[in-house]
């Protein structure tokens, strides 16, 4: 970005607003990491708005090596796991849940990828605890592989199998966990991001999007359902969604003073 910076903004507001607030991106193709590099999600939509629960935006370059590694094909993921892995376990010694003493093991997950037809099962309920933190695919594994997106794979088939976890072994922490802490400084360069890093204190700015649209499922549990009509006029903080009381959920609101513009199951747009 020109002016990389932190502001307050609206939810809603759509990404374009945002990094146009920020002097917008020094190049002209890239991608948008939303809520980090590593757990978060890419998106190269524009139109996409900002929830409650956005960690922040990383533009990175359309080329850069962690949008080449997020945007292969799943298939090619793993025709390259099975003909390469060679179940050096770096993986799983490097898995901080594995070093918390949890039963994951990215390795034997890889396992997976080769006996597709006979051991599926057995191999992915390594997968089931693993937190997708992304470190065994971006910074362990000595041979690019992606041992998080086979897990991701892992839990997907066993949930839709309908089998169950069960831990077999007392939670006991790995007795080097603190010696295979992994140093921020080193991340970043294997992340290649180094030179991208820079302080964003922040900064008053005055965010006033145009229109926003308010996603009805930011949280966990049910979406909530919308309570106004199109045309309804809204003030900031009025509810526009609501969950039921005996629900899991949480009613989402206006972040603008505005008029209703279109209303979906998924979502209120708002113009100001
Ligand atoms: S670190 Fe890479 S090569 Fe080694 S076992 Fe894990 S996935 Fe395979
Ligand atoms: S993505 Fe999963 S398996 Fe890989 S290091 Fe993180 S928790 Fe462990």
């Amino acid at each position: 970005m020109k002016e990389p910076k932190s502001f307050w903004a609206p939810v809603g507001t759509p990404f374009r607003d945002l990094l146009a607030l920020a002097g917008g991106a020094t190049v002209d193709q890239f991608g948008v990491f939303v809520s980090g590099v590593m757990m978060g999600t890419l998106t190269f939509d524009l139109d996409d708005v900002l929830t409650k629960t956005t960690g922040g935006l990383i533009v990175l370059p359309r080329d850069h090596y962690l949008i080449t590694r997020r945007t292969r094909p799943r298939v090619e993921m793993n025709r390259i796991g099975k003909s390469a892995c060679d179940q050096c376990s770096y993986c799983t010694e490097f898995c901080p849940r594995y070093l918390l003493g949890y039963e994951v093991q990215p390795h034997k997950v890889m396992r997976s990828l080769g006996f597709t037809v006979t051991g599926g099962n057995i191999w992915n309920q390594w997968a089931e605890l693993c937190c997708a933190c992304g470190l065994c695919t971006l910074y362990a594994c000595p041979e690019d592989l992606y041992p998080k997106e086979a897990c991701d794979q892992g839990k997907q088939d066993r949930r839709a199998a309908g089998l169950k976890f069960e831990q077999t072994r007392p939670v006991e922490v790995h007795p080097m966990k603190e010696y295979r802490r992994v140093p921020l400084s080193q991340l970043r360069r294997r992340l290649q991001i180094e030179e991208y890093e820079q302080a964003t204190p922040f900064q008053e700015v005055e965010c006033r999007p145009a229109a926003v649209r308010i996603k009805m499922l930011q949280h966990t549990g049910q979406p909530a359902v919308p309570v106004v009509g199109e045309g309804a006029k809204v003030k900031l903080g009025q509810v526009v969604g609501r969950v039921e009381d005996s629900k899991l959920g949480a009613h989402v609101h206006a972040s603008i003073d505005g008029k209703v513009r279109k209303v979906t199951p998924e979502c209120v747009e708002i113009v100001a």
